[in-house]
């Protein structure tokens, strides 16, 4: 049997125990992970440093905060996220129990990405321990030192439900061959396709947090130094190798030189003159990756930067201008410090642009109009909108986050996470009692009978605007008692 085999039968089994079915081993696993994270923090900033040099402070603020804040929020929410959800009844179910009853999948596999090591591996998990499930945790071989003390992980957790398996495509293609329950993979599309293609043998449920290009629409109304600064923060921020980087910028060409200007004097403010000797700027993460983004170079003008170290994996914050759509740069994700800008006739050319490929993971756009947001909003399809700003949206639980069409399927942060990995199983509690409601739909089927039918089928109930309705009237009974007890 393989390692991975063995990893999701152990998985399996203690899965089957039911242990993780209880709220008090989640919350005790929960912390665990808490633990986990600051007891082995000096590990993870070593790990990436090496891995993407990352700097210690960067580590925290990117891969470590947003990974706490949702433990926290899992901890103090679980309780309510795993309890049964009433719904709306019709006349027919009035007195019956209904509700949806969230229960965990089984074992889930997460398939990990090396650009936020931690924060996309760990997120996901902390939804699969809160929502009760045994997990496969595969960490991306890329962020080789990450994933070696993702291991360690086991010396904090339950090692019989939480399964760490390291090591490269072969074993995460051995882990595909088996059943899972779900699939949580974060990645490139080419390797979701075969996620998908895995999952369907066994018809397993996927998620896909995918990448593409992300738009950057600037509106030539806006205030452009501003704008530049948020944008210069999100394309640069950990080399450009951040799924919601913007990948590329729209614009009208009356502004580009101004855009390009500000770029270079926000450049200038955050990674100095020399950003290869400033310790908050990343590298690239190998040396495969570093040919394949300065192969997009190629045909285009290069506005600011261009330089690069191959020996270091280094490359300059660079700035394209006047690129051509059918540019080299222009035909994948560029997921590196390349900013081209592609000039446009205005809003709707800049739609036009956006909607003539594939839906991407986030949108941006720059306007101090709300009828330009409105419209971009209104007139195109991303996984996320943001406007004046990059990025942020990462950091809110309620939103979810994912992709749509080719950047992903699914979604996840805070109570997302939970129920992403979570089956919303539909209950239905009945007495035996009340049988004559039940003759409406025994046969001879009777015009009188459809009739009935239709009276108690069609009226839905609202079982939270009825519960407000009865406390208005407890309210009331109260009130009226009050007054004629003590106000006469
Ligand atoms: P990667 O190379 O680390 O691959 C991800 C995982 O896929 C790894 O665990 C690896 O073992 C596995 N894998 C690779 N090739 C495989 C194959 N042939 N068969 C089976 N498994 C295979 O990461 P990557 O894909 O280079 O990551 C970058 C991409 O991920 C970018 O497109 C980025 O936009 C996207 N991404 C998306 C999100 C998100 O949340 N939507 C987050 C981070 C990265």
């Amino acid at each position: 049997m393989s390692r991975e085999q063995l990893a999701v039968q152990q998985a399996r089994k203690a899965f089957l125990t039911g242990r993780s079915k209880s709220l008090d081993y989640r919350i005790k696993q929960l912390k665990n992970l808490s633990r986990f994270i600051k007891e082995r923090a000096a590990d993870i900033t070593n790990a990436l440093r090496k891995d993407l040099y990352k700097s210690a402070n960067s580590t925290q603020l990117f891969e470590i905060l947003g990974l706490e804040g949702e433990i926290n929020l899992a901890v103090s929410k679980l309780a309510e996220w795993a309890a049964p959800r009433p719904v709306n009844k019709n006349l027919l179910t009035i007195s019956d129990d209904v509700f949806l009853q969230p229960e965990p999948l089984g074992v889930v596999l997460i398939i990990g990405a090396w650009n936020y090591p931690i924060a996309v591996t760990l997120q996901p998990l902390v939804g699969a321990i809160a929502a009760g499930n045994a997990v496969v945790v595969k960490p991306s071989e890329v962020s080789s030192h990450t994933a070696s003390v993702m291991e360690l992980m086991s010396l904090y957790l339950d090692s019989e439900m939480y399964q760490v398996v390291t090591g490269g495509v072969p074993e995460t293609q051995e882990l595909l061959k088996q059943r899972f329950d779900h699939i949580f993979y974060t990645g490139n599309s080419t390797v979701g396709k075969l996620v998908m293609e895995a999952a369907s043998h066994h018809l397993t449920p996927v998620t896909l947090e995918l990448g593409g290009k992300s738009p950057c629409y600037i509106d030539k109304n806006c205030d452009i130094r501003i704008a530049c600064r948020r944008i210069t923060w999100g394309k640069y921020l950990n080399c450009g190798q951040t799924c919601i980087a913007p990948d590329y910028i729209l614009c009208e060409s009356s502004i580009q030189d101004r855009v390009i200007d500000e770029i270079q004097k926000c450049i200038k403010e955050f990674y100095t003159i020399d950003p290869k000797t400033f310790e908050d700027y990343g590298r690239i993460i190998n040396r495969r990756h570093f040919k394949r983004i300065m192969a997009l170079l190629e045909g285009s003008t290069v506005a600011i930067g261009g330089d690069c170290d191959e020996s270091e994996c280094y490359i300059a914050p660079t700035v394209l201008r006047d690129v051509k759509p059918a540019s080299k740069v222009m035909q994948e994700e560029i997921f590196g410090p390349i900013l081209p800008i592609v000039t446009v006739n205005g809003l709707k050319e800049a739609i036009e642009f956006i909607n003539d490929r594939e839906k991407p993971l986030a949108l941006y756009v720059f306007s101090s109009s709300k009828k330009v947001i409105k419209q971009m909003i209104s007139e195109t399809s991303s996984g996320a909108l943001l406007a004046n700003d990059c990025m942020v949206h990462f950091t809110l639980s309620d939103l979810p986050f994912g992709g749509v069409g080719y950047s992903g399927t699914g979604r996840y942060h805070g109570k997302y996470s939970f129920d992403q990995v979570s089956h919303l199983r539909s209950c239905l509690i009945k007495k035996l009692n009340m049988e004559a409601v039940n003759q409406m739909r025994y046969p001879p089927h009777t015009t009188e009978k459809l009739r009935w039918a239709r009276v108690l089928l069609l009226k839905q109930i609202n079982v939270t605007r009825w519960r407000q309705m009865a406390q208005v009237a407890v309210l009331a009974a109260l009130a009226a008692f009050v007054v004629k007890r003590f106000l006469r």
